[in-house]
């Protein structure tokens, strides 16, 4: 049995030790407390050699080789416990920066997987618009990545945060241009991916450059708090497991986790700078062989202590949609102090510190396609990106659409529903059944005509709740009504519904009556004119598929609008009501097919 207290600076940002040169005695001794085995680091020896060779004479702006940087972030790989191949292309990085024809030589010298991998990164890493076009084009590149080889946007991740504790060279500007893309960007994609660790220290190093004084502050009120409250864990610690032991739960690791600054601000924000509300500045964190333990651990917190109602959290049953499991509890240990607990097993223990990274050992031989599989599963929200990204890229949307469409359905606040055989299904905040719908499979959103929730029948439109069971009753002659479009929170149900909107030679489900009709409105175009005419069609519930406008200085050519009508009449009632639209000379309707 042993038991291990932490010190809790663990997660605090430390300045890097500058090593002028880095050498591969520098860089294997860091490698060799990670076990990897000697024809791995072999092997890494040579592509450290070869990127020495490449950078040399190369510095930072921190005057140190630019290899420390390489090397840095190989380490970080190496230490996320990422495959060989990945811990070598942190090595090679930003070698085809240097030389662009190394690619090739990287190509024959270490194979095709490494030079992809180098040849992703390079690419991610080219952003060549500035201003609001830099940072689409960034968000676009990186999902790009995230769809074609993970492994792409973890290197970036790595390079990122050792770009960002070396962000006191840069200058003002540029530092903080890269701290915000940091925070907007690459944080949110850490968490995304379960990297817990990489998240907070990310999020902490934007802090420090975007807002120094609430850093200064909060820092300095942490520094007051937190030794007091470290104090007393310590105190009650040792009584916690002794209960334990007295049940027969060996803990293999009884811990503290501090809060990162960043999320320990935020928080603030929320309650109006009230500190009282941080009993989880430093959580007891216990580590128990397995699940069956983790319950009767908390069964023993709570026999020992009152729990405080509400904030027990069920993330071994329910994990959050980045894979994070864990028991979480407060009880009230003596009259006004709160003390939180997460308890774990040793597996949820590497998954929550490494995220995505823990399973990437899993995958058979690194293979991206296998390991992606695997990942799939666990990472629900990947799988639904690749798919999306496909659909995305079949209906040729611009990248503003494509961003915005992905900050939606990926960055926003999650809830967590259930299938009636209780699989968790990961939605954004705001989700309607349509969106569930839709999310299992197009034909189940297709014939959707009814939603019930927690064995009720409830309207579509209705927004559901994390936790909720939800059960979609299917028609076989159902079809999708161009009003669901504004029912649904997701772009993934969006687009399945216009596609099934979309009428085409092949399509068979719509009935005859239901066929694109084009709309010929000719006049004199004027300031506020497509206005007028879109407002008379959202007036009278119908949905435009498409308007296209006259170019200027073509004065002839009408103004083109295509709508699928619900029945003939609809043709009709909107006809009288365009033509009395200021500025009209006539307008026309023809059906098309
Ligand atoms: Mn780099």
């Amino acid at each position: 049995m042993f038991l291990q207290i932490l010190r809790l600076s663990s997660q605090r940002i430390t300045p890097q030790a500058r090593t002028m040169t880095m050498g591969w005695e520098n860089y294997e001794r860091e490698l060799s407390s990670l076990n990897l085995a000697v024809k791995d680091r072999e092997f890494l020896k040579k592509v450290f050699d070869f990127a020495a060779q490449i950078h040399a004479g190369e510095k930072r702006l921190s005057g140190e080789d630019y290899l420390t940087h390489s090397a840095a972030v190989s380490l970080k790989l190496a230490k996320l416990k990422m495959d060989r191949a990945t811990i070598a292309a942190g090595l090679l990085h930003d070698v085809a920066e240097t030389t662009p024809t190394s690619l090739a030589e990287i190509r024959k010298k270490f194979g095709e997987e490494i030079a992809f991998l180098v040849d992703a990164v390079t690419k991610v890493e080219k952003v060549k618009a500035s201003g609001t076009d830099r940072a689409l084009e960034s968000v676009r590149k990186m999902f790009m990545a995230v769809a074609e080889d993970i492994r792409v946007v973890i290197i970036k991740l790595a390079d990122r945060l050792h770009n960002m504790e070396t962000a006191d060279w840069l200058a003002p500007e540029k530092r903080e241009r890269i701290a915000g893309e940091t925070l907007s960007l690459y944080a949110p994609l850490a968490e995304r991916l379960g990297m817990w660790n990489v998240k907070a220290q990310l999020e902490d190093l934007s802090m420090k450059y975007l807002y120094p004084q609430e850093y200064e502050r909060i820092s300095s009120e942490v520094k007051k708090i937190a030794p007091e409250r470290e104090r007393y864990l310590k105190k009650i610690a040792p009584q916690v497991e002794a209960e334990l032991l007295k049940e027969n739960i060996r803990p293999l690791e009884l811990s503290y986790r501090a809060k990162h600054l960043y999320s320990i601000w935020q928080k603030l924000k929320r309650y109006d700078g009230d500190w009282t509300h941080l009993a989880d500045l430093i959580a007891l964190r216990i580590i128990v062989p397995d699940i069956k333990d983790c319950y009767a651990a908390v069964g023993i917190i709570h026999k020992l202590w009152k729990p405080v109602p509400g904030k027990f959290k069920d993330y071994i049953a329910l994990p959050k949609p980045n894979g994070y499991q864990s028991l979480h509890t407060s009880v009230f240990t003596k009259a006004r102090t709160m003390v939180e607990f997460q308890i774990r097993t040793p597996q949820m223990h590497r998954e929550a510190e490494a995220g995505i990274a823990a399973h990437w050992a899993w995958s058979e031989a690194g293979k991206p396609k296998e390991g992606l599989k695997i990942l799939g599963q666990k990472f629900n929200w990947i799988r639904q990106l690749h798919d999306w990204h496909k659909e995305f890229k079949k209906e040729r949307s611009s990248s503003e659409e494509l961003l915005e469409a992905f900050k939606i359905d990926f960055f926003q606040d999650r809830i967590f529903v259930l299938t009636p055989k209780g699989d968790v299904i990961d939605l954004p905040k705001g989700a309607t059944p349509l969106d569930f719908a839709y999310h299992i499979h197009s034909e189940i959103g297709n014939r959707a005509s009814g939603a019930k929730v927690d064995g009720r029948m409830v309207a579509f439109e209705r927004e559901l709740q994390s936790g909720e069971v939800v059960e979609i009753i299917t028609q076989k002659n159902k079809r999708p009504s161009p009003e669901w479009l504004s029912l649904v929170k997701t772009n993934l149900a969006k687009n399945r519904i216009r596609r099934a909107l979309r009428i085409s030679p092949k399509r068979t489900f719509l009935e005859p009556e239901e066929k694109l009709v084009e709309v010929k409105i000719y006049g004199k175009s004027r300031v506020g004119f497509i206005k007028d005419i879109t407002s008379i069609f959202a007036k009278n519930r119908i949905n435009i598929q498409t308007l296209i406008s006259a170019r200027s200085g073509n004065e002839e050519a009408p103004i083109r609008v295509r709508f699928i009508p619900k029945n003939k009449a609809e043709i009709e009632k909107i006809k009288p009501k365009l033509e009395k639209i200021a500025g009209v000379k006539k307008v026309t309707t023809e059906v098309r097919s």
